[in-house]
């Protein structure tokens, strides 16, 4: 069996070529094919020797060069492109790659699937599958990557916020976010990474003991405790005005603001009463909130609140002096809500097998 090198740190990987009888120095050109040069194939890389280049293939594998890209989708606007990949597994997972004006980010997924079953998300419809390793949440940014380095741009923000629950895959996840911030790989900086929890406090404080000013989104969503428990099971154990203590704590020791997440659902946590408790529970804290249209999902009775109310609800939260902003709507008409493109392959393949 092949040994995966793609996420292996330098020394790691400096080991496995000497036990091959290959210099040292070999690592560090193996690390610009890959991480530069987007160059997933070892019969590329030039300036190897033939027969080094033989070995290399016979012995590691490289996870970008294994990972097939089953669809792929652009926004009619061209600033969002999605894309769903398949794993050598045959698992697959959904990977969004965003043109702001600042450059470009990449949302990654951390699980396949998730536990967390919130409401209006098709990822945890059927549960958690997996936890992804470093390599796959590496390779998601890297696919994205190497179309990029063909045009001279690269990404230069990640956001851990597609399906699964980040803080339950903690160290595959915070393992990426630290191998990517090295200059000779991603070179993304902390503080242009964000990892979106659905409120695990014990994953906020473990997030706050590693000490790198990575930013933290909440996905709150309600803040009435029947609502978000009915929206999000998660907040039966983690009740969210403890998930909002332990994100303050956060941000007074990161000096990072949170930012709240809160999908606007009409008629459910959308009235002026929300949006006055949702002020209450966040003034004064180091908050921003991202106040986000649902994408409708009438089975479920999810729909999108009418502009003025929206316009409402947001000026509410101003008139508290909180900093508050409707989502961009990037790639509205691909964004069928998250997960659901990978939703739609399961079921493929679940009915080819039967
Ligand atoms: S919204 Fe996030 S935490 Fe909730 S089920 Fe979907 S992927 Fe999981």
């Amino acid at each position: 069996m092949k040994t995966e090198i793609f996420g292996m740190p330098l020394h790691r990987l400096q080991t496995a070529l000497a036990e091959l009888g290959l210099k040292k120095f070999r690592a560090k050109q193996i690390f610009d094919w890959l991480y530069q040069k987007c160059v997933f194939d070892f019969a590329q890389m030039s300036n190897l020797g033939k027969a080094e280049r033989q070995l290399l293939q016979d012995c590691f594998s490289v996870l970008p060069a294994e990972i097939q890209i089953v669809r792929k989708m652009d926004s009619s606007d061209g600033l969002t492109r999605k894309a769903l990949l398949e794993l050598p597994d045959g698992n697959a997972i959904e990977t969004v790659l965003m043109h702001h004006d600042y450059g470009y980010s990449v949302c990654v997924s951390s699980q396949v699937g998730c536990d967390m079953h919130c409401a209006f998300c098709a990822s945890g419809l059927n549960g958690a599958v997996r936890n992804l390793t470093v390599a796959e949440i590496l390779a998601q940014l890297y696919v994205f990557q190497a179309q990029l380095h063909l045009q001279n741009e690269r990404v230069s923000r990640v956001v851990v916020m597609g399906s699964g629950e980040p803080m339950l895959n903690f160290d595959a996840v915070f393992g990426a976010l630290q191998f990517l911030h090295q200059p000779d790989v991603g070179n993304i900086g902390y503080r242009n990474m964000t990892v979106s929890t659905c409120g695990i406090i014990p994953g906020i404080k473990k997030m706050q003991g590693l000490g790198l000013p990575v930013n933290l989104a909440i996905s709150l969503h309600a803040v009435r405790n029947e609502l978000r428990s009915e929206l999000m099971p998660v907040n039966k154990g983690y009740p969210f005005p403890d998930v909002i203590a332990a994100a303050e704590e956060y941000a007074a020791s990161s000096g990072r603001q949170v930012t709240y997440e809160y999908i606007l659902l009409a008629d459910k946590n959308d009235s002026d009463r929300d949006a006055e408790l949702l002020a209450e529970y966040l003034r004064y804290k180091q908050a921003g909130v991202n106040l986000i249209p649902v994408n409708p999902v009438p089975e479920k009775g999810f729909f999108r609140p009418a502009e003025k109310r929206i316009e409402r609800f947001l000026s509410i939260l101003q008139r508290h002096r909180l900093h508050a902003t409707v989502r961009r709507e990037m790639g509205k008409d691909i964004n069928a809500a998250c997960g659901q493109l990978r939703a739609a392959f399961a079921k493929d393949n679940e009915s080819k097998k039967q």
